[in-house]
């Protein structure tokens, strides 16, 4: 027999495929770990919950199984919550070259489920059907949180050392204007991050894991509280019904897409948005004339539109509404996020989420803005560019609310990709 021919070069393997394999052999793992999400409903105050503080301490537990170089669960102080803290939680992976850090950020906070009568599970119970899983948050955002954890885990079962050091961070606020989340999390710990880093947040996508988000529009929510005069049923014209100014005022408000009417082909939508949604209860009973209505106003307006602008625009269109119909408009700013510049379409992470893409999907990877607004506008705020991305059905906030297994693990292999080869 002949002798083995002996290798002259020891090449190190190529970890890659391991890994790949592992993250397919975690799916079980992922149901399990959406489904203890799913039943910590993590609502901010003003949503009417508890705050992240429970769902937060889970996840530093699951963490902590990972051992990372460094864990930190940063609370901000809100008195609005049983525990008086909105957690924040960073893990941090060691790297081989310190040059740069390759951030994940998720939200821990999900919305409240809405109707009830719309949902076909209970929304707190995560429900698996074949390949797609339901419940409150299972998308938004438990999807990132799963995902990256599991590109985690694959590494370091595999025994493979990230290229650069990963950072997963996970927010909590981020539904209700993030102050208590990242911006607060940024105000505090700036320092841990680098220009040259690769920040990605998967927080928005498409189906097939194909677009990058790179910038957001601005975002404006106001809120209108229309005093009239109360009155019975029976005799309108002893008051001024509240509800029927209500429905002029948003009427009048259809100006406003006419207004801003900028399009911007590189966005998905290419236009402007101003859609009236929240409506508070007004009188309980049907023969009472109501003579106070609150509504409120959800604004994507895109970025060149100084936000100021469309609050003035606003306010004159209810001077004209005040003066038909004699009610008082009461205009509050309840949020607003003018839109940082975007992140350049050649920016590192971008090109390094496209390389990762390639060689998961097969598929090109596009850069594009979006109206949703993310927390990736503080980051690109204080000069750091960010991605939004991930594999996404596009059910966030909506009843029966899904997130596909094969999302998650085409995302953990993603994101595996990046830690070792950016
Ligand atoms: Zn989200």
């Amino acid at each position: 027999m002949a002798p083995r021919p002996r290798p002259i070069l020891k090449k190190t393997p190529n970890p890659w495929p391991g890994i790949k394999n592992r993250i397919r052999g975690y799916k079980e793992q992922m149901v399990a770990f959406q489904r203890d999400l799913t039943a910590i409903p993590a609502l901010g105050p003003q949503n009417g919950g508890k705050g992240e503080y429970a769902k937060a301490l889970y996840l530093e537990k699951q963490l902590k199984a990972l051992s990372p170089q460094t864990i930190l669960n940063l609370g901000c102080p809100d008195p609005r919550v049983p525990q008086g803290i909105r957690s924040n939680l960073l893990a941090l992976f060691e790297g081989q070259n310190s040059s740069r850090t390759i951030w994940i950020l998720s939200h821990m906070d999900i919305v409240p489920i809405g109707d009830r009568r719309l949902w076909k599970t209970d929304p707190y119970k995560m429900k698996r059907k074949g390949d797609f899983l339901y419940g409150r948050g299972v998308e938004d955002d438990q999807h990132g949180i799963v995902s990256s954890y599991f590109a985690v885990k694959a590494l370091k079962e595999e025994g493979v050392r990230p290229a650069h050091p990963v950072g997963l961070l996970w927010v909590s606020d981020e539904e209700t204007g993030s102050h208590k989340g990242l911006e607060y999390f940024l105000r505090k710990k700036r320092n841990l991050f680098k220009v040259e880093d690769l920040i990605i947040v998967p927080d928005a996508g498409n189906q097939e894991g194909t677009m990058i988000e790179v910038a957001e529009k601005s975002l404006l929510w106001m809120k209108f509280t229309l005093s009239g005069r109360q009155c019975h049923g029976s005799r309108p014209d002893l008051g001024i019904n509240t509800l029927r100014g209500t429905a002029h005022f948003i009427t009048a408000l259809e100006k406003l897409p006419r207004i801003f009417k900028k399009k911007n082909p590189h966005f998905d939508l290419p236009i402007s948005t101003f859609e009236p949604t929240q409506k508070e209860a007004n009188v309980p009973n049907v023969n009472t004339i109501p003579g106070q209505d609150i509504f409120y106003l959800d604004c994507r307006v895109m970025p060149e539109y100084p936000l100021s602008k469309v609050i003035d625009a606003i306010k004159s269109i209810a001077a004209e509404v005040e003066k038909k119909t004699g009610l008082v408009i009461k205009i509050e700013v309840v949020n607003t996020v003018q839109a940082p510049p975007a992140t350049k379409a050649d920016d590192p992470v971008v090109l390094a989420l496209q390389k990762a893409v390639q060689a998961v999907h097969h598929k090109k990877a596009f850069p594009l803005g979006i109206g949703g607004g993310t927390v990736a506008a503080f980051f690109r705020e204080v000069g750091l560019p960010a991605a939004v991305w991930c594999s996404s059905s596009g059910t966030a906030h909506q009843p029966n609310e899904f997130c596909r297994l094969s999302h998650l693990i085409k995302d953990a292999q993603v994101f595996a990709h990046i830690f070792c080869q950016s």
